[in-house]
């Protein structure tokens, strides 16, 4: 194994250990993920990974398309806060706000609010998005301005921490990390769990060696743009990948320079995720009407990606007309991003948007 690079997110959760033991997996995650995304290095082909925004320009054109849809739902407010929550290096932000210019109307009422707290990462956001002036950050979702609001989130509750809880011979306990300073290495290990309440009742009798995961941090979140939606009105887009129902398993999973990794290595150079539970996520949404989620292959189907990647091509080089092909099929295709992701909206339970995408008899062109 290779030894620890001694970074402060090391640092830390080592004298951390040392001082009062193994830590859970959520505060390992917490501090690994902090310590990675404060370097603002993770995007991109010199990254580690890279985002359906990165990938091409059609992502945040039907996403401009789908919250625009839905404020001339609402009546065209004048007032307009668009949200990105975790917007990575603006890319999917500015391919919003260049699409908005389509409707004068939106693009003169929208002031965009990031919500970012890595500082690197905010200054990348800052130079993407430097020719817009009415941008603001926060650290928090509840620090942005009341507002009708537009809102979306591409691989944001991935990178948010999460429990593990692991059922061992004799029952549930908590997952939890632990440090050996003989071989310099991070390793996993279980403490007691608390309360039995942690796990849905249907899982609490499976077998030896099952893993069920919560995401504590991401519930939160969910609780506070729901609550905020109920009251401003508006449309939320989640974008991330995951499961539709409950399910059981460990999918804490690292990447290093696009390559699969081991979690505990490398600690707060890599990129630490583990799949959105959409289910516990709608039902955290409290009276906000929960759509979907569906694919991501048949949200951007219905809204037209494919007239869109045609309408491109047509005016593109032969060597363009590949890349937009292939960043089509990325996006699309059920073996690529297609089914994995996954998509969420959330409305005002008694307003009157319904958010195009979300109805798979639906071709986009007609509601
Ligand atoms: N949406 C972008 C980036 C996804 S990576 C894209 O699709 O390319 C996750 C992003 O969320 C990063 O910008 C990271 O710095 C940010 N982030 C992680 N945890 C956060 C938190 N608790 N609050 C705000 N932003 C956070």
């Amino acid at each position: 194994m290779p030894p620890q690079k001694r970074n402060k997110a090391v640092e830390s959760l080592v004298a951390r250990i040392a001082a009062t033991g193994p830590v859970s997996v959520a505060d390992f995650m917490d501090a690994a993920c902090s310590h990675y995304y404060a370097q603002g290095t993770a995007f991109g082909t010199q990254g580690d990974f890279t985002t359906a925004p990165e990938i091409s320009q059609m992502f945040g054109e039907m996403i401009a398309a789908c919250l625009a849809d839905a404020w001339m739902q609402a009546g065209k407010p004048e007032k307009v806060q668009l949200i990105e929550l975790g917007p990575g290096r603006g890319t999917l932000a500015a391919d919003v706000m260049r699409t908005f210019a389509v409707w004068p109307d939106l693009a003169k009422a929208a002031s965009l609010h990031l919500v970012e707290t890595s500082p690197a990462l905010r200054d990348q956001q800052a130079k993407t998005l430097e020719k817009y002036p009415d941008v603001h950050w926060h650290e928090r979702l509840e620090d942005v301005p009341e507002g009708f609001t537009l809102l979306m989130a591409n691989e944001f509750f991935d990178a948010l921490p999460i429990r593990q809880f692991e059922k061992l011979a004799d029952g549930w306990a908590e997952k939890a990390v632990g440090f050996d300073a003989e071989k310099d290495a991070f390793f996993f290990t279980t403490l007691p769990l608390e309360d039995i309440a942690a796990i849905p009742p249907d899982f609490q009798d499976s077998a030896p060696g099952s893993v069920f995961e919560t995401g504590p941090a991401s519930l939160a979140v969910m609780e506070t743009l729901a609550a905020r939606i109920e009251e401003q009105d508006g449309l939320a887009l989640v974008f991330d990948y995951g499961h539709a129902g409950p399910a059981l398993g460990d999918t804490l999973q690292s990447l290093r320079r696009h390559e699969y990794t081991k979690v505990l290595e490398n600690v707060g150079e890599q990129d630490v995720t583990a799949h959105v539970d959409f289910s516990a996520l709608g039902a955290a949404a409290g009276n906000a009407l929960v759509h979907g989620p569906v694919t991501q292959h048949d949200f951007l189907g219905a809204l037209g990606i494919a007239q869109r990647a045609q309408a491109l091509a047509a005016k593109a080089s032969p060597k363009q007309r590949m890349d937009i092909e292939r960043a089509l099929y990325r996006l699309t295709a059920p073996s690529e991003m297609g089914h994995l992701f996954k998509v969420l909206g959330l409305t005002r339970g008694q307003g009157r948007i319904r958010p195009a995408g979300f109805d798979a008899t639906t071709d986009g062109s007609a509601r």
